[in-house]
C-alpha cells in the first residue's frame, strides 16, 4: 500500500480551474496535491475556444452588471501572466490572437449603436478596416463592419502544458476516489486506496463535480449542464479568424476561433448560436450542413471544396441557476472542509483561484510545514479535439 500523504489543499480535477489554482497556491507556499481521473485539460478546457473574455460580448444584453466586474479584469490579468509579470509565469504559452473581433455582416446598425453607446465597452472597442481586418475577412467582397475587442485568444494546449509544469510534481493520476472519514467528518480522500489528508478539499472537476458530490453525500451546490454541438473545419483555404459574428439576437450568431493542428494546418472551431439548442438537436451530418451554409453565406469567398468537417458534442458544466442567465463570474461554495466550484469560463480561472484563496483566509488557515511529496504518477496531457480531423 503506498504511503499516506498529508497536504494543505487537495484539488480534484485537472482542468484549467484546478491547474491554475494549484499553481497559485504553490507560489503562495501552500502544499497541494491535484488528482485527475482522465487527462489534464481533457474535460471542457481543451474543448474551449480559448477566448479571454472581458465581458464586452455580454454588453449586447444590455449594461454589464456589477457581477461582471471580475470578468472585465480578466484580459489584463492574463496579459500580465503571459508576459511573465503576473500572478503566474505563463511565458511560453502561445497567444493565438491579440484581439477577438465583433463582426456584423450586414445591417445591424441599431443593435450596434446601443452596444457602442454602453459605458461598458467605451474605450475597449475600436472599429477596424482594410489591412487591420482579420485575414479571413480581407476580401473585396466583404461588406460588413468589424470591431476589435481588447480580448485575447490563447492556445489552450500550450496553456495546459505550462500549468502542468508549474505543478512541479504535485499531479497524481487517479482511478478511484472515495471519502476518507474520521469520526464521521471528512478528513481527506482515499485515492486508489491511498490516504490523502488535507485541510481543505477543492472539487474543480467540471461536470465530474456532480458525481463526486453524490459520492460524498452532499446535496448542494447543484450543477447544470449546457449542451453544445460545436463544429470543426480544417483545410488550407481557411485563414485565421477570431470573431463573434453578430446576428439579430443577444447571442452571437456564430463564434469562430482558429487553432493550429499538429500538422501545421489551421482548424476553424465554430460555436455561438450555431452550437446551441437548434444545433444540439441536429445530427452530426445536419450540423455540418448547417455550418457549411452559415460559412457560405457569411464568407462566400472561402472555397470549402477541400475542407474536412467534424462535430463535437460537449456540455458546459455550471452551477444550477434559474432561467437561462449565464454566470459571468466564477462560482465557489464552501461546506466544512469541502470547497466546490466551477469557473464557468476558462477566462475566469484567476477569479476561481481568488475565491478559493479568500475561503482559506476567511477560515483562518495558513500553509503548514508538510513533508515533501513522494514521486507520483502524473496524469497524461489531454489531446485537442480537432486532432480527430485528417
Ligand atoms: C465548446 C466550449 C467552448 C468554450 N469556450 C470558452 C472560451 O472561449 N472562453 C472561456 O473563457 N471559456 C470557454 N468555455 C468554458 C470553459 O471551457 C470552462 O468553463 C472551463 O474549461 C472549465 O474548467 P474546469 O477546470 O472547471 O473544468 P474541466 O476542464 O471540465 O476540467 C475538469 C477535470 O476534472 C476531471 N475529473 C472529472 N471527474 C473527476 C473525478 N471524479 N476525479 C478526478 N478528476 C475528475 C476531468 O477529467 C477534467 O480533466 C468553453 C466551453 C465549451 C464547452
Amino acid at each position: 500500500m503506498p504511503s499516506p500523504i498529508s497536504t494543505d489543499v487537495l484539488i480534484v480535477g485537472g482542468g484549467v480551474a484546478g491547474l491554475w489554482l494549484n499553481a497559485r497556491l504553490r507560489l503562495a507556499g501552500w502544499s497541494t496535491l491535484l488528482v485527475e481521473q482522465g487527462s489534464l485539460g481533457g474535460g471542457q478546457t481543451l474543448k474551449s475556444q480559448g477566448i479571454i473574455h472581458g465581458g464586452a460580448k455580454y454588453a449586447l444584453h444590455g449594461a454589464l452588471t456589477g457581477a461582471s466586474e471580475a470578468i472585465a479584469d480578466m484580459p489584463r490579468r492574463w496579459r500580465e501572466a503571459l508576459a511573465g509579470s503576473g500572478e503566474l509565469d505563463l511565458r511560453g504559452v502561445r497567444l493565438l490572437s491579440e484581439a477577438h473581433y465583433l463582426w456584423s455582416p450586414g445591417t445591424l446598425a441599431g443593435n450596434l449603436t446601443s452596444f457602442f453607446a454602453s459605458k461598458a465597452v467605451r474605450g475597449r472597442v475600436d472599429a477596424v478596416k482594410g489591412e487591420q481586418l482579420p485575414p479571413a475577412l480581407q476580401n473585396p467582397a466583404f461588406k460588413g463592419k468589424v470591431y476589435r475587442l481588447a480580448e485575447l485568444v490563447v492556445d489552450v494546449p500550450s496553456l495546459v502544458a505550462r500549468l502542468a509544469e508549474l505543478a512541479d510534481g504535485s499531479l497524481l493520476a487517479a482511478e478511484r476516489i472515495e471519502p476518507l472519514r474520521e469520526d464521521g467528518l471528512l478528513a481527506g480522500l482515499l485515492i486508489d486506496g491511498r490516504e490523502v489528508r488535507a485541510q481543505r478539499i477543492v472539487l474543480s472537476a467540471g461536470a465530474g463535480n456532480e458525481a463526486l458530490l453524490a459520492a460524498l453525500g452532499v446535496q448542494q451546490p447543484a450543477m447544470q449542464r449546457r449542451p453544445l454541438h460545436m463544429v470543426m473545419a480544417k483545410g488550407e483555404a481557411l485563414k485565421p479568424l477570431y470573431a463573434h459574428c453578430l446576428g439579430g439576437g443577444p447571442k452571437p450568431r456564430m463564434t469562430v476561433t482558429t487553432h493550429p493542428a499538429a500538422d501545421g494546418q489551421w482548424v476553424w472551431y465554430l460555436g455561438g448560436d450555431l452550437a446551441e439548442a437548434d444545433g444540439v438537436a441536429r445530427t452530426e451530418e445536419q450540423q455540418i450542413a448547417a455550418a457549411r451554409r452559415e460559412v457560405s453565406q457569411l464568407l462566400p469567398w472561402v472555397d470549402l471544396t477541400h475542407v474536412h468537417w467534424a462535430t463535437l458534442r460537449v456540455d458546459r458544466a455550471e452551477p444550477a441557476q434559474s432561467g437561462l442567465v449565464r454566470p459571468d463570474n466564477a462560482f465557489l461554495a464552501a461546506e466544512g472542509p469541502l470547497l466546490v466550484g466551477w469557473p464557468t469560463k476558462l477566462a475566469l480561472a484567476p477569479d476561481f483561484a481568488d475565491r478559493v484563496i479568500e475561503a482559506l483566509a476567511s477560515a483562518g488557515l495558513r500553509p503548514t510545514p508538510n513533508t515533501p511529496l513522494p514521486a507520483l504518477q502524473p496524469p497524461p496531457l489531454g489531446t485537442p479535439a480537432w486532432e480527430v480531423l485528417p
